[in-house]
């Protein structure tokens, strides 16, 4: 399972356009994957003297379905699953990304400079791998990578999990080996994504996504573990030392995150297939926001569904950044369970800034049946929450700038039960035979 084979079923549905023109990895690439955010998946074939280069490859939710195989409701149980049952994937001698191994030459690999104000290239689908000093503990997350040189990135290093193995490292004065992977099936970025108990191995969890058949190899000169089937594998060590000016650059918010000191890479090795694919992903677009909302979405779910009997959906909406703002869909029992939702998943994704719980009637996909729902079910004497100065998200600009407190707000559209029900009932037309024979007609002339 790589993302090799995920592109030849891309092919075959017709999700992958070919593009042949000559084009640079400087804003040019960038910008038509910007242009196709959740269209087609990529593939520049002829990239200004490098290798090729494939976008969008997750661009919608419904190719994270077909690459897990699961309908849409499957999605978060599986997910679940995966989390709380990690399987430890086999470690083979031999792999395809080990078919060339050379000396590190970043310049060769076409890392694109996405918008205008970023400090340079940046590669953004790099799953960072890495073990704690003594070999207890894996950790795989998905980090931005800025090329410093040749040999050398700067790594944004938020305070979580590979930021402990780091302060890990830097306890015993020793560097952190690390393997990045990039050009992953799209179950290893999203098991990357997810955030698992400190402790718990990520590609274990894609491993399970993938039903035992992800396949690792050790690193040549690291002490790590990379993926077999990756296009390209960059072998290096983070510095507990040396430490750089990082940023500015894009994410998911798609405005510019500050600069900031942040670590040194030193890159010692580089393996890859002979005629690797680099995997570019859009920092702020569609599949940015898939990849870290989906696996936030369902632990919302989770949350949500300890407090309330029935979930029927979630949705970290586009517009709210995939991240900060929540459509949550339920079967309400009795009043208080809006209420006790939207408590839930605050809890269940911190980063959660506006939240608001409908009923199952309403598609929380759709933003006009949703703000329908707010109009006519919401009163905000009542039905609003507002939690002042809490933890959330550091990318939020309207947030303190200073201690990084927010304030969340939860509202409550579902219709209150003491209302009779009819008063909320969306009214419907009888269709006869006739009728929908003429719309039919009318239809067809319209759009011949
Ligand atoms: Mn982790």
């Amino acid at each position: 399972m790589s993302l090799r084979s995920f592109l030849e079923i891309l092919e075959e549905k017709k999700q992958l356009v070919h593009v042949k023109e000559e084009v640079s990895t400087k804003h040019e690439i960038s910008s038509i994957m910007d242009a196709f955010q959740d269209g087609p998946a990529l593939l520049f074939e002829n990239v200004k003297s490098h290798s090729k280069v494939v976008g969008n490859v997750c661009g919608t939710r419904e190719r994270i379905l077909q690459a897990l195989s699961v309908s849409a409701e499957q999605l978060y149980p599986n997910l679940r699953d995966a989390v709380l049952s990690p399987e430890t994937p086999k470690v083979v001698d031999e792999g395809p990304v080990k078919e060339v191994v050379e000396p590190p030459r970043l310049s060769k690999i076409p890392v694109l400079t996405h918008f205008e104000k970023d400090a340079g290239p940046y590669i953004t689908s790099g799953v960072v791998s890495a073990q704690s000093p003594d070999g207890k503990v894996e950790n795989v997350s998905i980090h931005r990578l800025q090329v410093l040189n040749d040999k050398q990135l700067a790594i944004r290093l938020v305070p979580r999990h590979l930021y402990r193995l780091w302060t890990m490292a830097k306890e015993k004065g020793k560097d952190l080996d690390v393997a990045i992977s990039i050009g992953v099936h799209p179950a290893v970025l999203l098991a990357a994504a997810c955030s698992p108990p400190f402790g718990v191995s990520e590609f274990g969890i894609a491993n399970r996504l993938l039903c035992g058949c992800l396949r690792l190899v050790r690193c040549e000169k690291v002490d790590a573990y990379a993926v077999a089937e990756a296009e390209l594998v960059l072998e290096g060590k983070i510095s507990v030392a040396k430490e750089v000016d990082e940023g500015p650059f894009v994410d998911i918010t798609g405005t510019y995150d500050v600069q900031r000191s942040q670590p040194v890479v030193d890159v010692v090795s580089v393996m890859h297939r002979k005629d690797y694919v680099y995997q570019a992903l859009l920092p702020g677009g569609s599949e940015h926001r898939i990849l870290m909302g989906l696996p936030r979405e369902a632990a919302i779910y989770d949350a949500v569904s300890n407090v309330v009997p029935n979930v029927k959906a979630v949705n970290l909406t586009p517009s709210g950044c995939g991240w900060l703002h929540a459509v949550i869909s339920i079967e309400k029992q009795t009043d208080g369970d809006a209420k006790n939702a939207l408590l839930a998943a605050f809890a269940g994704h911190p980063s959660l800034k506006h939240a608001v719980v409908v009923d199952s009637d309403i598609d929380v996909y759709n933003p006009e049946q949703v703000e329908w729902a707010v109009a006519l079910r919401f009163q905000a004497d009542e039905d609003l929450v507002v939690i002042p100065k809490t933890r959330g998200s550091t990318l939020d600009p309207s947030a303190d700038q200073e201690s990084g407190l927010t304030s969340k707000m939860g509202i409550d559209a579902t219709r209150p039960l003491r209302v009779p029900k009819e008063k909320f009932e969306k009214a419907k037309i009888p269709k006869t035979g006739a009728s929908e024979k003429i719309i039919t007609k009318i239809r067809r002339e319209l759009f011949e």
